[in-house]
Formats: structure tokens, C-alpha cells, sequence
């Protein structure tokens, strides 16, 4: 038999969103709802394709792969396959669309679709560490291998929490679906609700006899090393996040994030701005005045570069490229390096006797030409 096409079943367009979506499914659930069409077959079938069109486009992976391969492409958990639904099914997987309260519409624009399963179980919590940084691993990117505290699913029992597979019973209250239902009045008749069951929290089953390793949480305490890329260019109070590897969850429930909080540790001989790192280099003013080749340090070991003749105090030289990465890999920043001028603190008489000498010397009279740059300019063109 040729199913009907699911956006035609609603009556929606193909781009119909969310609300939309809801919209039509909620019409058509209120009127092929069974208690408005009690031994009404034909009403139930509606109802039951209605559930399995809106399962299916509610869910944009869902959808994604409708829209592609048609019917074939979703293993809907109503349809085909299966023998096709029981109303139990339905009002498990939406009963949030009819419950609610003074107005069984409620819930339609509450946006929460996608409601757990009854037999999930809890989410872990994530995690949060501290990774402190060197500029060095900053600017390169790093592996690291981190030792974190954290809960992990029991081995002993495998998360259940019970002691071994006789200790685990089917509710009694809820025999083992995990939900109980409720009939509630409404202006429309009697809704049916579902409520995740009291007695055994939603998972079906009750522990009678704990796990001795972890008390029937299913959990335990442990250390575990994670190991953690942390790419070039990250900076001080970004957060990064893996997926799963925070706390266990509890009775098999997915595992939380780990979350990375980056720390930049200071550095002997670099401050970093933005995307540039800088550092100060000192010279003794002969040096200055007659040229030298010095060494300075870069985030990737040390090299050569020549001060020229004539070099004045806060000059600053720029080496391309040998700053930070930007994260998203648009290039990367520079070093600059500023020059100061050393000035001699403690001079004995010959040294006196020299300086005596040169400060009346012509040459030695400050004489800045224009394109020295005083302070202030200098700091203009540093932060353009
Ligand atoms: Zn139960
Ligand atoms: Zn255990």
C-alpha cells in the first residue's frame, strides 16, 4: 500500500516550520482523537499516521532524510516494519502535546517536542577543568594529557546499579513501560496524559538488591587521563568542550561534557597582544650607536637580527609572522620587538672620565630628524 506523502497527510508545504508543523498536527490529533471517536477504526488509523507524519518531520535529521529518500529513508518508530503502533506508542512519545494544564494546547507551543524516553536514563553533568597554558603551547597548539576526577559507569555491574541480573524486577506499578497514563477532563472531553512513572523513575525496572561497588548508582568515583588537543591561537577564558567526556550518566543515561577553560600562564619574557606577542630587548647605547646582530628569543626558539647604526630607544622591530595564530587559521600575528636603551647606573672614574669626554663631542647633541617618531606617534602607529 502507497503511503501518503507525510507533508500532504498534515496539509503543510514542504518549508512548513516548527510551528506550523505542530499546528497542523495538532488539529489533526484533536480531531481523530480516540476519545472523540470511540470504536472508530478509520479515526485511529488517522490519528496513529497524523503521530507518524509529525514524529518524522519534527525531527530535522528526520526530515533531512525524508525529504531525500521519501519513506524508505526513515525508520519511523510508528511505521511500517513494526506491525505499526499501539496508542501507547503515541501517547509515550507525545504525551506532552495532550497533557498540560488548564489547556491541552499548551504544551503545542512550548516548543518542547522531543521529549525523553521513558527508559533513559539520567544525563551525566558536565565537567569543568582548568587547562593553564604557555604562550609557547598557545601559539603552537598542544596535546595534553589531563588527569580528571570524575564518575564513571560502574564495571562491576556495567551502570545498572544492581547487584546481578536476578536483582533486577519489572515495576509493578507501571509493568515495566516506564510511564503511567491519566485521564484528565478538558473543554474538549477526556485527554489522556502520561507521566513518567513514580515508582521506578521512568526506567521500567526496580533494583532489589544493590551493586556492593556502587551502591546501586551505577557510577563510581575515579580518575581518569583525557587527553586534550587544544588547537593554536586559543586565549585566556575560552572554553572548550568534548562531548561525553564529563560525568557518567546515571542508569546507563548518555555521559556529560568535559569543558576546558583556558588559562594563559605569564611569560619570562613575552606579553601577548591579541594575536602579537612582545617583548623588550636592552642594548648599551655604544651598541645603539654603532649597529649590532643580538639574539632574541621567539615563541619557537631564538634568532638572529641586526640593529642597524644609529638605533633609538623605543624603536620597535617587526618580526612577521612570529606571533599567535589566529584559531580559525586566518594567518598569524607578529613580534614586536621594542628596543630600549640601556643607560649605565654605576660608573667608575675611567668610565667618568670617557663620558666626560664624548658628551661635549657635535655628534652627541641630540638632533631628532622628522621622521622620528617622539612617544605619542609611535603609539599611534602601535595601535593602528
Ligand atoms: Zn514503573
Ligand atoms: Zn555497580
Amino acid at each position: 500500500m502507497a503511503k501518503t506523502d507525510f507533508y500532504e497527510l498534515l496539509g503543510v508545504s514542504k518549508s512548513a516550520d516548527d510551528k506550523e508543523l505542530k499546528k497542523a498536527y495538532r488539529k489533526l490529533a484533536m480531531k481523530y482523537h480516540p476519545d472523540k471517536n470511540p470504536g472508530d477504526k478509520t479515526a485511529e488509523e488517522k490519528f496513529k499516521e497524523a503521530a507518524e507524519a509529525y514524529e518524522v518531520l519534527s525531527d530535522p535529521d528526520k526530515r533531512a532524510r525524508y525529504d531525500r529518500y521519501g519513506h524508505d529513508g526513515v525508520n519511523s518508530q510508528f511505521g511500517g516494519g513494526r506491525g505499526g503502533a499501539t496508542m501507547e506508542d503515541i501517547f509515550s512519545q507525545f504525551g506532552d502535546v495532550f497533557g498540560g494544564g488548564g489547556s491541552p494546547f499548551d504544551s503545542f507551543f512550548g516548543g518542547s517536542t522531543g521529549r525523553q524516553r521513558s527508559n533513559d536514563g539520567q544525563r551525566g553533568s558536565n565537567l569543568r577543568i582548568k587547562a593553564a597554558l604557555t604562550l609557547e603551547e598557545i601559539g603552537n597548539g598542544v596535546s595534553k594529557k589531563i588527569k580528571v576526577k570524575k564518575q564513571v559507569e560502574c564495571k562491576i555491574c556495567d551502570g545498572s546499579g544492581a547487584k546481578d541480573a536476578s536483582s533486577v524486577k519489572t515495576c509493578g506499578t507501571c509493568s515495566g513501560s516506564g510511564y503511567v497514563r491519566q485521564v484528565k477532563q478538558t473543554f474538549l472531553g477526556a485527554m489522556q496524559t502520561t507521566t513518567s512513572c513514580p515508582t521506578c523513575g521512568g526506567s521500567g525496572k526496580m533494583v532489589t538488591a544493590n551493586c556492593n561497588s556502587c551502591k546501586g548508582a551505577g557510577r563510581v568515583m575515579d580518575e581518569e587521563i583525557v587527553q586534550i588537543d587544544i588547537p593554536a591561537g586559543v586565549e585566556e577564558g575560552m572554553q572548550l568542550s568534548m562531548r561525553g567526556k564529563g560525568n557518567a550518566g546515571k542508569n546507563g543515561g548518555p555521559a556529560g561534557d568535559l569543558l576546558i577553560s583556558i588559562e594563559e600562564k605569564p611569560h619570562e619574557n613575552f606579553t601577548r597582544d591579541g594575536q602579537n606577542i612582545v617583548n623588550d630587548l636592552f642594548i648599551n647605547f655604544a651598541d645603539a650607536a654603532l649597529g649590532i646582530s643580538v639574539e632574541v628569543p621567539t615563541l619557537d626558539g631564538r634568532v638572529k637580527i641586526k640593529i642597524p647604526a644609529g638605533t633609538q630607544g623605543g624603536k620597535i622591530f617587526r618580526l612577521r609572522g612570529k606571533g599567535i595564530p589566529s584559531i580559525q587559521d586566518y594567518g598569524k600575528g607578529d613580534q614586536l620587538i621594542h628596543v630600549n636603551i640601556w643607560t649605565p647606573k654605576n660608573l667608575n672614574k675611567e668610565e667618568k672620565a670617557m663620558m666626560e669626554k664624548m658628551k661635549s663631542m657635535p655628534n652627541f647633541k641630540p638632533n631628532p630628524g622628522k621622521d622620528e617618531k617622539g612617544f605619542f606617534e609611535k603609539m599611534k602607529d602601535y595601535f593602528n
